[in-house]
């Protein structure tokens, strides 16, 4: 109302009904579908006219000034005038009468609000790894209708790595702000309130809350580690028998519960995909014993795949290669009967091991590089051989195109059809533990590979022998060999926007710049 007067200026009349002779093309168009004798505009006309009215003089002279209102404009100039109005005042704005709700879904005027503060806060959308010590994590910062959302992104409970990703928002920024734009925390249970974002540099940005008491609950510690346990791993202490696993858990609730007032991220970037990859790089969240599950990248480097942990544990934290796939040695495992003597796997991959070293050595003498830039000798190839029935594969748990993950999520990648045949039949040797026993029973292939384990605190890292195995497009294994123990890996299927790499040489100084904080 105030707006609308102070817009008005002069126009002392009530409302003017000669419009429809004055307006212009545009307005004639947008009229047609709307009734002239608008009740609540003439009401609105009316307390328009009537606080503008001090200004003008009501009759005075023989020449009354021009009647005229602000509904006598044309909606470009509405358009114009409503768009420098605050964001916020927009809403009540669109209260005020039909033709100004109409103006104001003109969409423009929040298209330019939206890339105003857009243009400021650019810099954060995209992937991002929250500093939380070793436990890492995976932060998505989208635009969401008028906000700016800072979605984390969790595993799904153990063992459940088929079960969609869960996600809950961080932090948000609106974007119907002018001057400065409002920055909510959204974490804890309390709905949102006062935060403040700080980008430090293009890469690298935080997040600070100014109301941690909104943080707390009103049953003390005691009732937020309970609901943290019940959020993060869907069960209660009691459940979790493993005496081991629930201290592993109590550390994880008190390390990160440090960090609920200020954040630090670093941007990472999903990793390019090259048509000759073994499958589709990206990331996957793989069972990883007492830890749970964690989010793992998958990527291709020539003659070797890389599995670089985005969560992490105080074993191997976040931002170290928890794997590394050899492309240029195969493993051709038994058949399924041998397959269940754990000895004859280990001699066949120690067989492997022994070879790879030998390979390394000679390379060592004749001085050559053991460079990365060389491409194996297609995996894929042995894959494109006569037609084979194919294998049926299960179904995704809690299915649906977009996998039930983010709203926004895309469809699907398309599944290539060459690939889903040659199944071989797989089963896991005795002795080998594994955090789930609904793991597939066919695979594709196997290649060498080595793990990365070490002591608490990531003492003593050292990479140990194992086997990759690929299961279909979409799922992969690791059995290490010293631990006796299996993860089994299942593609995360959001979809995350502004995620790419500029460039494959700035993804690897990603990967490297990870790794290098945790070492
Ligand atoms: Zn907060």
């Amino acid at each position: 109302m105030a707006v609308c007067a102070r817009l008005c200026g002069v126009g002392p009349s009530r409302g003017c009904r000669r419009r429809q002779q004055r307006r212009g093309p545009a307005e004639t168009a947008a009229a047609d579908s709307e009734a002239d004798t608008d009740p609540e505009e003439e009401r609105i006309e009316a307390g328009a006219a009537a606080l503008a009215g001090a200004g003008g003089g009501r009759g005075a002279g023989p020449s009354p000034p021009p009647r005229c209102s602000l509904l006598e404009l044309p909606p470009e100039l509405l358009v114009e005038i409503f768009a420098s109005l605050p964001g916020t005042d927009l809403p009540s704005l669109a209260q005020v009468c039909t033709k100004f709700r109409r103006i104001l879904h003109t969409d423009t005027i929040w298209r330019r609000r939206c890339r105003e503060v857009l243009h400021r806060y650019r810099h954060i959308l995209g992937l991002w790894q929250p500093d939380i010590g070793p436990y890492g994590g995976l932060l998505n910062v989208v635009v969401d209708g008028l906000f700016i959302i800072g979605w984390m992104y969790l595993p799904p409970h153990d063992p459940h790595v088929d079960d969609p990703m869960r996600f809950k928002p961080l932090f948000r920024v609106h974007l119907m702000e002018r001057k400065s734009a409002t920055v909510e925390c959204m974490y804890g249970h309390r709905g949102p309130h006062n935060g403040h974002i700080q980008i430090v540099k293009k890469d690298e940005f935080s997040t600070k809350c100014n109301q941690t008491d909104h943080h707390r609950m009103s049953g003390g510690r005691q009732e937020e580690f309970r609901t943290w346990l019940r959020e993060e791993w869907g069960r209660t202490l009691e459940d979790i028998f493993h005496e081991h696993m629930q201290e592993l858990i109590l550390m994880k609730f008190i390390y990160t519960s440090q960090y609920d007032n200020c954040l630090t991220y670093r941007r990472i970037y999903l990793p390019p995909s090259h048509p000759d990859d073994l499958i589709r790089p990206g990331l996957f969240k793989g069972t990883y014993g007492s830890h749970g599950l964690e989010i793992v990248m998958l990527s291709f480097h020539g003659k070797r795949a890389r599995g670089t942990k985005i969560t992490g544990d105080p074993n191997i934290p976040a931002g170290q290669q928890t794997v590394e796939i050899d492309l240029m040695h195969r493993i051709q495992l038994p058949d399924v009967e041998s397959l269940r003597s754990f000895n004859e796997l280990s001699r066949i991959v120690l067989e492997v091991r022994e070879q790879v070293r030998q390979e390394q050595q000679q390379r060592e003498e004749d001085g050559a590089e053991d460079g990365e830039g060389r491409a194996p000798q297609s995996p894929r190839e042995p894959q494109r051989g006569p037609a084979q029935p194919s294998v049926e594969l299960p179904a995704e748990k809690g299915g649906g195109p977009a996998d039930g993950e983010a709203a926004a999520a895309a469809a699907p990648a398309p599944e290539q059809p060459a690939q889903s045949g040659q199944g071989q039949p797989f089963v896991l040797p005795v002795g080998v533990s594994s955090r789930n026993e609904d793991y597939p029973r066919t695979c594709r292939m196997c290649f060498y590979g080595t793990g990365l384990i070490a002591g608490h605190g990531f003492t003593s890292p050292e990479r140990t022998p194992g086997v990759f195995i690929l299961f279909d497009e979409d799922r992969f294994g690791f059995i290490w060999l010293e631990l006796k123990s299996f993860s089994l890996y299942s593609r995360v299927r959001a979809t995350f926007r502004n995620a790419e790499a500029p460039s494959p040489q700035a993804f690897e100084e990603m990967l490297k710049n990870i790794q290098s904080l945790t070492s």
